[in-house]
């Protein structure tokens, strides 16, 4: 680590892989901070008066984004949502680092399980076959977050994703062959029932976001999650992280290469998929069962 920072006395903490800069914890905190802020107003995510769900697993992600979104002078209130899916060894603790940050920033902190939309954790749904833990999680989280939001009277929900994330899902849609998503041709009539998804943290690396929250003292020594092998995305997650560590900026090529193909393809018109109400819960859904009650359904 070379000694100083490029832009005071102190000595350096962080050198950014891409341009080499190197920063003290300060400056290294206002130069994340100011990226934050710079992709919420690129992508427009949030409007003066916004109610802003934000999806706080007490994880490393979300600790940094509902800290940096409680010190970036928006015109927007946060409410903080937990999901606690059930998860023997694991979630406990990071409920726990959940409810202690929301003290710090006086922030009242909604908690919701899956217990309380179907009746069992997440382990129990599993029923000693955790190859599709991922799935099975992803999907009844979005309805809990989605439902707990829409309770609060928020306008918008955000989540934690970074640029790793959104670099994963780039490659893993061309894994699956996903073309509908590779080519982001999945439009609704109803666009209403959705409450709208922000990720502020869409342009920061997994690096810079750890590393602010090491600076910042926010982040404590938690378990990992027990079923993250069982993910696809765990092998894609360590192919891209040597591609990154090998050759800096590959993650945002992907992502700035996927917007471009976007932009070329434009609006496509005939490929609107219409939109109902699942005949359970009530959620949309193009098909009789929302996904989250077919799982269930699948799993009673
Ligand atoms: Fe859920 Fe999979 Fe994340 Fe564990 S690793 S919390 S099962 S999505």
């Amino acid at each position: 680590m070379p000694a100083g920072c490029d832009h005071c006395e102190k000595k350096a903490v962080y050198v950014d892989p891409v341009t080499k800069q190197r920063f003290c914890g300060e400056h290294f905190s206002a130069w994340f901070e100011a990226g934050v802020l710079a992709a919420i107003e690129k992508y427009h995510m949030i409007e003066p008066g916004d109610r802003i769900a934000v999806g706080l697993s007490g994880g490393k992600d979300s600790t940094v984004l509902l800290t940096v979104l409680a010190k970036l002078d928006l015109d927007a209130e946060l409410i903080p949502i937990t999901v606690d899916e059930g998860i023997g060894g694991y979630r406990d603790d990071t409920i726990l680092a959940a409810t202690r940050l929301c003290d710090k920033l006086g922030l009242a902190d909604k908690l919701v399980s899956f217990t309380d939309i179907c009746g069992k954790t997440l382990d129990e749904l599993l029923a000693n076959d955790p190859r599709q833990a991922c799935s099975v999680c992803g999907t009844l989280r979005r309805r809990a977050l989605n439902q707990a939001a829409r309770e609060v009277g928020a306008t918008k929900i955000a989540t934690g994703h970074c640029l790793d994330d959104e670099a994963q899902s780039v490659l893993m849609n061309y894994l699956r062959g996903d073309l509908t998503r590779v080519t982001g041709s999945f439009q609704t009539n109803a666009d209403t029932l959705f409450l709208p998804r922000i990720k502020p943290l869409c342009r920061s690396t997994e690096r810079e976001t750890v590393a602010y929250g090491l600076v910042n003292h926010l982040l404590t020594d938690l378990p990992e999650c027990p079923y993250t092998k069982y993910a696809l995305r765990a092998g894609v997650r360590k192919g891209l992280g040597k591609l990154e560590y090998k050759n800096p900026g590959t993650m945002m090529n992907i992502v700035t290469g996927q917007e471009k193909l976007l932009a070329k393809l434009g609006p496509r018109e005939g490929e609107i998929t219409k939109m109902g109400r699942c005949e359970i819960c009530g959620e949309p859904t193009s098909h009789r069962l929302c996904a989250a009650c077919a799982l269930l359904e699948r799993r009673a």
